[in-house]
């Protein structure tokens, strides 16, 4: 259906008409206005129906207000806190038809969803939170992992079925890249010439993945936004949340772990209990560099920053016995973060203290670049395809108010997971890989600009400096031996 809904937050330049995809019923709570709050408020207005009068943004930031003044939402300038979360939510959230978008930092993902399933209100979030303490915490790095975090959660999944959606970890990554994974997968078959009819279950996409001959895969990334004001020293500057980005990179480096691996880091640990499909490394994310491949630049590095992608994505496509499997994919972030991000963290570590001042570029301060962010399936008889959206900031300002190329990629797939919780309402909790990538596709493309697929013949062994190459495995050229800087 096509209406007249144009957003309240759009500016003058933007079309009056949008598609409507479907409706939220019941009042709708708004948990973290920031970069990623902030960019999904137009696009909810533009594409949901809801009673405009019945949202209300939950922020401890008081300029919250000032955001939101003329329009009609409810503002509650708060922080949700383990103490306060039942109390604040539940009688926003007891209405029939409710749902909740959980977009903020230091807030138990688990437990609000707990609450949600238990008021019978739909959920939405990016990344599995914890409450505020976790990351920086005096705990063990094994407690810290995102593995830790997923299957705490995925102890709650089995009771959830049939019972109120809640959509766990839908951005960008995690998120839209598990879509990317099984659409790569077909164009692969086709490039391939395999007649294949598409998987219906995650059986079948496994058994395809396995087929192909995919050893792993690099959720492989590449920010090139750059500013027109120069980073001034002692600021942390990044194109989206500072905090969530100094979270996940201080967090022990991660990856789900394949099968066609034969040598492990010293500082590696496996995991007894759960899917085990991931291991960690003694070492901060942010400090694991990894050889990997994008379009624009080519070979580069990347940080192996932790993210529940790279455990979801090799748990969902495992063949066989979890502690046992037969095939599994090694799969990791590879993350070039924009230039002033990589000099933030290089500073961070270096002088052994987070800085004060921490900046997120707007769209309006950023003068070049794209966010280049996909999937990259090594391994098989054509080497290596990335596949993934290239989408420019001064595209992104053509599409959407509030947001640069790197918030878009985030805030459209949240839109997605919202549409796609609105149409299947009773199935408990689920990650991306359980979605209908086609469908969220399909909802999401008019807002990832280009998203191409590039073959590449580059492996790893391509990128070791001569003379120096000492840790190297001929044998398997796209072996973690290979892709791992040390
Ligand atoms: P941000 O730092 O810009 O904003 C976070 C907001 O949450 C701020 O406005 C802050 O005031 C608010 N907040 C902090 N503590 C709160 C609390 N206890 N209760 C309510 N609000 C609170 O972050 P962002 O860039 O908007 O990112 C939001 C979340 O999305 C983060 O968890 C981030 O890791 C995640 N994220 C996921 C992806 C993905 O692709 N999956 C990408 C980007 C961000």
């Amino acid at each position: 259906m096509n209406v007249t809904r144009k957003s309240h937050l759009d500016t003058d330049s933007f079309p009056e008409t949008y598609q409507v995809h479907a409706s939220i019923t019941g009042p709708v709570v708004l948990i973290g206005l920031g970069s990623i709050g902030k960019g999904v408020l137009p696009l909810l207005e533009r594409h949901i129906e809801f009673n405009r009068a019945k949202l209300t943004v939950i922020d401890p930031d008081p300029r919250t207000e000032q955001w939101l003044s003329g329009t009609e939402y409810g503002v509650i300038i708060k922080a949700v806190t383990q103490e306060n979360y039942v109390d604040l939510l539940t009688p926003l959230l007891k209405e029939r038809g409710a749902f909740c978008i959980n977009l903020s930092v230091d807030t138990s993902s688990r437990d609000i969803i707990a609450l949600c399933q238990s008021l019978g209100a739909l959920y939405i979030d990016t990344v599995v939170e914890p409450w505020l303490g976790f990351y920086f915490g005096d705990t063990s790095n094994a407690a810290r992992t995102n593995y830790a975090l997923r299957e705490s959660l995925r102890a709650d999944v089995p009771a959830s079925k049939g019972g109120p959606t809640a959509v766990s970890c839908c951005g960008a990554n995690p998120g839209m890249v598990s879509w990317f994974v099984k659409e790569a997968l077909l164009q692969l078959a086709a490039e391939m010439n395999k007649n294949i009819t598409p998987p219906q279950n995650r059986t079948e996409w496994a058994h395809l993945m396995r087929d192909l001959g995919v050893k792993g895969i690099h959720i492989a990334e590449r920010d090139t936004q750059i500013s027109a004001t120069q980073r001034s020293r002692d600021s942390f500057v990044n194109t989206w949340s500072v905090e969530g980005f100094l979270s996940e990179g201080f967090q022990p480096s991660e990856l789900g772990w394949g099968t066609h691996e034969t040598w492990k880091p010293d500082d590696a640990h496996t995991h007894e209990q759960g899917c085990r499909a991931s291991i960690w490394l003694n070492r901060p994310g942010a400090q694991t560099r990894v050889r990997t491949w994008c379009p624009t630049y080519g070979a580069q590095y990347g940080y192996l920053v932790t993210h529940n992608e790279a455990i979801s994505i090799a748990d969902y496509f495992t063949v066989g016995m979890s502690d046992a499997p037969e095939y599994r994919p090694t799969c990791h972030y590879a993350y070039h973060p924009c230039d002033d991000a990589v000099m933030s963290f290089h500073e961070t570590f270096g002088s052994g203290k987070i800085q004060d001042n921490k900046v997120i570029l707007e769209a309006e301060d950023i003068v070049d670049g794209i966010d280049e962010l996909g999937v990259l399936l090594y391994g098989h008889e054509k080497n290596a395809l990335w596949y993934g959206s290239r989408l420019s900031n001064e595209e992104t300002r053509r599409l959407v108010p509030h947001q640069n190329a790197t918030g878009l990629q985030v805030t459209s797939a949240v839109l997605t997971g919202i549409v796609w919780a609105l149409e299947n309402p009773n199935e408990g909790i689920v990650e991306t890989e359980e979605m209908d990538h086609r469908r969220c596709l399909e909802i999401q493309r008019p807002y990832l600009g280009p998203v191409e697929l590039h073959y590449t013949d580059w492996t790893p062994l391509d990128s070791f400096v001569p003379n120096f190459a000492y840790h190297q495995d001929p044998e398997n050229p796209w072996g973690f031996r290979n892709v791992l800087v040390e």
